[in-house]
């Protein structure tokens, strides 16, 4: 792998275990593998995270001293409050500092001839709001913003909004190696909601029930929900021929995924504040718009 160096460390932890202090190795599970393990707060009692996190251990640590970590090891783990309080706090600082590693670049609605790159810490600095969050308390997988509909957020009237929101992804920024790197990102809310009913009719309703590996396809899973919403939302990945599939964006990276809901409800969702901070002038044409969606 070809981790750029500035985020090796990230990958790399130490936990107390066992009465040892132990090497571990994480690694970015896929979207996939974690989205059924995100669960609504009313639902987070002791019993379900004590499946949920061993679950979680096991797709996130590559190794812990010399061994790769089954399920009883990482139950172990999870058993251990020292151990799994340092194991969470790891997750927490990967996740977050790797996902905020995207890029937007939004398009001038005037003229179409230039994009202003910013990166998401910038927007969300601009926007004096977000990031949406990925992890509620310190400790658990939070819901994603594309969970449900948000409203749209307020927007002053005068500045037009970006007419496209492009991308790069975390993953290549730091350079994990995925073949998707970049797409344009519309609205999941797009034509009132149609889009994302004919993709449930699509991917979940029609199908049979029962499918294998996609028992959690359903309309109660809130990471399966945002997962069908974000690829209604998103207009095109590089690498992607055809249609966009739930299946798509359950293969991509949970960072990647991650850094998508954050965009997602950033340039849709936020209330904008101040229409200065968050407009630029476009090098092309001199004309003011807005970083973020009308
Ligand atoms: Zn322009």
């Amino acid at each position: 792998m070809t981790i750029d160096k500035r985020f090796e460390s990230l990958f790399h932890s130490r936990v107390q275990f066992q009465g040892r202090e132990r090497q571990v190795e994480l690694r970015v599970p896929a979207f996939g593998e974690i989205f059924a393990l995100v669960l609504e707060s009313q639902h987070r009692t002791p019993e379900r995270m004590s499946v949920m996190f061993p679950a979680e251990f096991k797709r996130l640590i590559k190794s812990l001293g010399e061994n790769s970590v089954g399920i009883e090891h990482a139950r172990a783990l999870y058993a251990d409050a020292q151990a799994a309080g340092q194991i969470v706090a790891a997750r927490n600082r990967l996740f977050e500092t790797l996902a905020e590693q995207g890029l937007l670049y939004a398009q001038c609605p005037h003229c179409l001839n230039w994009e202003a790159e910013v990166s998401i810490v910038a927007l969300t600095v601009a926007l004096q709001a977000g990031p949406w969050p990925i992890i509620d308390g310190r400790m658990f997988l939070a819901v994603p913003s594309l969970s449900s509909r948000l409203p749209r957020g307020i927007r002053p009237a005068g500045v037009p909004g970006t007419s496209r929101v492009r991308f790069d992804l975390p993953s290549s920024v730091f350079r994990l190696t995925t073949p998707i790197r970049s797409g344009t990102l519309g609205a999941a809310d797009r034509n009132n909601g149609t889009s994302e009913r004919a993709a449930w009719a699509r991917w979940v309703t029609s199908r049979e029930v029962g499918i294998s590996g996609r028992e959690q396809w359903r309309e109660d899973v809130p990471g399966f929900r945002a997962a069908l919403r974000l690829a209604v939302a998103l207009e095109h990945l590089q690498g992607i021929e055809g249609e966009i599939t739930p299946e798509v964006v359950l293969d991509m990276l949970s960072v990647d995924f991650y850094f998508l809901d954050n965009l997602h409800y950033l340039v849709h969702n936020v209330d904008l504040q101040n229409d200065k901070k968050a407009s630029i002038n476009c090098e092309a044409c001199g004309l003011p718009f807005l970083l973020i969606v009308d």
